[in-house]
């Protein structure tokens, strides 16, 4: 053990030996240095930073068994493959494993280099039994995120943990994620234990993926379009089996490529089959919902596309991330609507109350991304903690540069024309009620005598879409149960002036920007 502390040529030595690389990529070594040293870390690193490795290499390095937290059976048997395919002695224990007995034998006889364990199971006094017949060497904690209520994703069987992370106090931990923002950190460290200096966070820019984000027009036209420009494998992302089946077979229908769907509706047999094809294909485009990727190792994604929004920034990224990670160029495309965030507003609502404030953040968050005239990689890094340069030269927002508009004023009338008629109307109906529209429905509401009637000239008319849609995005305007919109979150600031309005100007014609603008 001294020895490996002093001796740096060792985790090289052994990065080429076990894995076959020559060098240790980004915050790698330096994770690698403080595992193998014993101290506590929680390692932030983006999806395909290589986070497995630094707790593979040590674990194969230390004495005694290298215990792995994993949130997901596939994924720890994803990672189980690759683990025994470098030759390190390996193993799972899960409900879907036949094999536990033996498992259980190897451990104690110290002949596992690493072990998998869902966090249900690790919470559990067997557990912690057998954990104690044999040295553990380091306690590794994937998606570490999970253990936070701030994260994304939170389960409470991470909670669970940290009585056995204590009952071994001088067992380091490794806690590893590649989605939290500074409060999700601050969190982690404080759930497992590990102390602020134990926080490694490598860089998440990933130079060599271009953003474009667009409002969705015609879903299909604008998928089609980026099939035409676009070559090499490609994954879409759609919320919902019914939209993958819908989106695969159309598409399929207009394109001479390769399209197959994926989620999880599909027999295993099928999704297999669809996963092998599209890792070994150079030319496959996968529609899939995000069941699709995770684990999945294919280097040459030339684009990842959203028909719709994603949950999340933090999703956003990670999914994003699966482009491009041979560092040649890729594409990331985002197709949104308001329809899109009035939906995930709505849905907000049906969550346990505890959680919705966090929620809401990141939709604010993901709004804030696709509505923003300025650099969208700037926003992401921002995002996650970092300090990044105003622009990329690599977005859609620094290649073509939006020119914005002042609507405070439009904002103003757009939301007195929603709540004078009673929060009830969608869209169209206060378009015409605000354009003075010679309207049986508005006469017969009597809207046509109120002071908002008429009030909005032919020549800002043309803004009132895309205004009202950035309104949505950013909650100033929520949809109602029957589809009438409302005012929400900031909309009293703007009333009052308070607040300034500023949106991307659409393109003249009246028509949304975007439209000639598929990446
Ligand atoms: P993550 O879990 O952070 O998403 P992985 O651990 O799955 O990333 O690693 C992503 C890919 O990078 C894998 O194919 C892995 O073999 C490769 N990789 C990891 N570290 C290195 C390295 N130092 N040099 C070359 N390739 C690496
Ligand atoms: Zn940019």
């Amino acid at each position: 053990m001294d020895e490996l502390l002093t001796d740096n040529a060792a985790p090289r030595a052994a990065l080429r030996r076990i894995f076959g690389f020559d060098a240790f990529r980004g915050v790698q070594e330096q994770v690698v240095t403080r595992v193998l040293g014993g101290q506590s870390t929680l390692a932030v690193m983006p999806t395909g930073a290589g986070k497995s490795l630094t707790y593979q290499l040590p674990a194969v390095m230390l004495p005694g068994t290298c215990v792995v937290v994993s949130p997901l059976i596939a994924l720890m048997h994803d990672q189980l493959r690759a683990a025994r395919a470098n030759g390190i002695r390996a193993a799972t224990l899960t409900s879907a494993d036949a094999d536990w007995r033996e498992t259980m034998d190897r451990y104690r006889a110290g002949e596992l280099d690493l072990l998998y364990i869902a966090p249900e199971r690790a919470s559990q006094p067997q557990f912690r039994d057998l954990l104690q017949q044999s040295p553990v060497a380091l306690f590794a904690v994937d998606e570490a995120h999970c253990v936070s209520e701030w994260g994304h994703d939170f389960r409470p069987d991470y909670r669970q943990l940290r009585p056995l992370l204590d009952s071994f106090p001088d067992v380091p931990r490794l806690a590893l994620t590649a989605t939290a923002d500074a409060h999700t950190r601050a969190d982690i460290l404080t759930q497992l234990g590990i102390g602020d200096d134990g926080l490694i966070v490598a860089g998440f820019d990933r130079p060599n993926i271009q953003y474009n984000i667009l409002h969705r027009d015609n879903g299909l036209r604008q998928l089609t379009q980026l099939l035409t420009k676009h070559a090499g494998p490609g994954i879409i992302y759609a919320s919902t089996r019914r939209k993958v089946e819908e989106l695969s077979e159309r598409l399929a229908a207009v394109t001479r490529r390769e399209v197959r769907p994926y989620h999880a509706g599909l027999s295993s047999e099928d999704r297999a089959a669809n996963q092998a094809a599209f890792v070994a294909s150079e030319n496959m485009v996968m529609v899939a919902t995000i069941a699709f990727g995770m684990g999945i190792d294919k280097p040459d994604v030339r684009f990842v596309a959203h028909a719709g929004v994603p949950k999340s920034i933090e999703a956003y990224y990670q999914e994003t991330g699966r482009a491009g990670r041979d560092g040649d160029p890729a594409v990331a495309v985002m197709l949104w609507s308001a329809g899109d965030f009035a939906f995930a507003r709505q849905r907000l609502g049906e969550l346990e109350e505890r959680r919705q404030p966090g929620e809401r953040a990141r939709l604010d968050a993901l709004a804030g991304l696709v509505e923003t005239p300025a650099c969208r990689r700037a926003q992401l890094l921002r995002h996650f903690g970092e300090n990044p340069p105003e622009t990329c030269g690599n977005c859609d927002n620094c290649l073509d540069p939006p020119r914005v508009i002042e609507v405070t004023e439009l904002a103003r009338k757009l939301l007195s024309a929603a709540y004078r008629t009673g929060q009830s109307f969608g869209f169209g109906h206060l378009q015409k009620v605000l354009t003075g529209a010679d309207d049986e429905r508005v006469r017969q509401r009597g809207h046509d005598q109120l002071s908002v009637f008429g009030i909005v000239e032919a020549e800002e008319a043309r803004l009132l879409q895309p205004l009202a849609r950035a309104l949505q995005a950013r909650g100033c305007l929520v949809t109602t149960e029957h589809g009438g919109l409302a005012l929400g979150a900031d909309a009293r600031a703007i009333l009052k002036g308070e607040m300034p309005v500023v949106i991307a100007r659409p393109p003249g014609g009246g028509k949304s920007r975007g439209r000639d603008r598929g990446a």
